[in-house]
């Protein structure tokens, strides 16, 4: 199926552990079997130039031909044996119906990659096909020819992942290809007439690199869009490869000069997710970001420019009404939710692979994972999350930092109820995006002894709004704490205030606290931003050493890497 070329003996797997040779025939290990069956819009996948506002059922099974670096999928994409048990099997008619009773315009193969069970994304896709629904995919482009033929007979639309321009990129990542062929893919879609979009991940090591990509696609064609992932960390990936926002901003800036249709994503504050016209730079569609490599369509939109007439590339029927997934389901937040239970069960040196799939399994298959994010908006909800942890996987290990996190968490709550409490607001990472009220920071602030004025804005995930200048104006905050993706620096963040024009006491009296990027990434180092941010607020009644925290902090944690 991909340059690997497998030579599979009877019994056997190849590479990928996808395929298996029985009687002789090579077939899929795990033919119609589903881990994700569930539905989402386009724009989390994510597509931006296809259906706007869309909602497809998305679907994916596990495994991958690569093994790249920082992979939003690691868990399902290449420890996809602790998975087995959790597959679904679905006929393509079982598939057809649940698109059907989701109220879904079609389905999308995502999270891995479809060359993987290309027989049963084509058979899903027949199915779809003949009854009059559409069927796209997001792949690597890393496939043999007849591969790729049958993949295109099949799909509608897809959005294919680069991997860089050297051969080295795609080297690094266990790549079967090289950039060539895979632009060279990207020419056989498109003469195809098969809508495509390309994505690209750009880390600090290879910036420029995305400039030229954007003048290769242009080669191509100018209505192909190029969707930027700014580099996150994903599974213990080099935190120095993230660029800043702003750093990526000008990034996408210098792109546009080539390419009109670039966007920027894994960035809460960008307005480089919007589509402008490309004649007289109108603002005609509005997104904002939505999760890890997702975006969220905000409806106000307009295919043909109100100034100069101009249209714009975009495909297919728009959709007004934005469907908002239940939490951690949608574009890539499952995938973040098990990498994120995996690296939790190795830090508690959990690690033979029967109890870390039984305890995966379990997440995926008890609704559990629609409360999970509520769970990891409080300490509290946390702890408890370990608590089930534990109960399931059956082991004590986890009892060390529990007791941890329960005493600091104690000692906080009762010296931080102070009758005079700073006037806090919390941001995600600019200071006209307000941190939504359910978010961790705002509990942590709240019980480090903050008033935070969050809590009664009506700013929510769904209205993904942002201050107006005089909403932030009124609000005079003391202090402002910056969380988010990226590597906003204090003095970043002091520019945005600036290039906005923005007062407060917060800003004049220099009383920005940044919330270090590492602390949030949903591990229990949260711990640290409390103590942190107790501190700052609170410097005559707490004093906690970071450093002797952060080390007792990791000895109850002796599997972490
Ligand atoms: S898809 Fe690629 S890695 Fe998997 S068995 Fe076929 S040739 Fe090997």
């Amino acid at each position: 199926m991909c340059g690997h070329r497998c030579s599979i003996q009877e019994g056997g797997y190849g590479r990928c552990r996808m395929y298996t040779c029985k009687n002789g025939e090579i077939s899929e290990r795990f033919p119609d079997l589903y881990l994700a069956l569930w539905p989402g819009a386009i724009e989390t996948i994510p597509f931006l130039h296809y259906t706007p506002g869309g909602r497809y059922l998305l679907l994916s099974t596990i495994g991958c031909n690569l093994s790249c670096e920082g992979c939003v999928s690691y868990v399902l994409a290449k420890n996809q044996d602790l998975l087995t048990d959790a597959l679904i099997h679905a006929e393509p008619t079982d598939v057809l119906r649940m698109a059907r009773d989701n109220a879904c315009i079609g389905a999308v193969f995502c999270l891995n990659e479809p060359t993987v069970s290309l027989e049963t994304v084509a058979r899903v896709a027949r199915e779809l096909h003949a009854a009059g629904l559409s069927m796209g995919c997001a792949s690597n482009g890393c496939m043999s020819e007849k591969a790729l033929d049958v993949l295109l007979d099949h799909m509608d639309f897809i959005t294919i992942g680069l991997k860089g321009l050297s051969d080295q990129a795609y080297q690094i990542n266990g790549a079967p290809c090289n950039a060539e062929q895979v632009f060279q893919t990207l020419k056989t879609i498109h003469s195809r007439n098969i809508h495509l979009e390309v994505a690209a991940v750009c880390k600090t090591s290879d910036m420029e690199e995305i400039v030229t990509i954007a003048q290769r696609i242009l080669e191509i064609s100018a209505d192909i869009p190029l969707l930027v992932m700014r580099f996150i960390p994903f599974h213990g990936a080099d935190t120095a490869l993230e660029p800043s926002a702003i750093a990526a901003e000008d990034l996408i800036s210098a792109c546009r000069k080539y390419l009109p249709f670039v966007y920027l994503f894994n960035t809460p504050s960008t307005r480089y997710l919007n589509t402008y016209c490309p004649n007289c730079n109108e603002l005609l569609v509005e997104r904002s970001f939505n999760g890890p490599m997702g975006a969220r369509f905000s409806g106000r939109y307009a295919q043909v420019c109100p100034s100069c007439t101009s249209s714009i590339p975009i495909r297919g029927e728009w959709f007004s009404q934005f469907y908002q997934e239940p939490r951690f389901r949608g574009g890539y937040r499952t995938p973040v939710a098990l990498d994120m239970v995996y690296s939790i069960l190795k830090a508690v040196s959990i690690s033979d692979e029967a109890t870390m799939g039984m305890v995966l399994t379990k997440l995926l298959s008890n609704d559990y994972l629609e409360q999970l994010q509520t769970r990891l908006q409080t300490p509290k909800g946390y702890i408890e999350f370990l608590q089930v942890l534990q109960q399931w996987s059956g082991s004590l290990s986890f009892e060390p930092v529990i007791r941890f996190l329960s005493g600091r968490v104690q000692i906080i709550e009762r010296y931080s109820n102070v009758p005079n409490k700073p006037r806090v607001l919390s941001v995600l990472s600019h200071p006209l995006l307000p941190s939504y009220p359910d978010k961790m920071e705002n509990t942590l602030i709240a019980l480090a002894g903050g008033d935070v004025l969050n809590y009664d804005l009506g700013y929510d995930e769904k209205s993904s709004e942002r201050f107006t200048w005089d909403a932030f104006q009124k609000l005079k905050p003391d202090i402002l704490v910056v969380s988010g993706p990226g590597h906003l620096t204090h003095q970043d963040f002091v520019d945005l205030c600036m290039r906005e024009d923005l007062t407060a006491p917060a800003i004049e009296e220099n009383n920005i606290f940044m919330v270090p990027g590492t602390h949030l990434s949903a591990g229990p180092s949260w711990i640290l931003t409390l103590e942190s941010i107790a501190n700052y607020l609170h410097p005559d009644i707490f004093d906690f050493n970071l450093e002797y925290e952060k080390a007792v902090l990791l000895k109850t944690l002796p599997g972490l890497e």
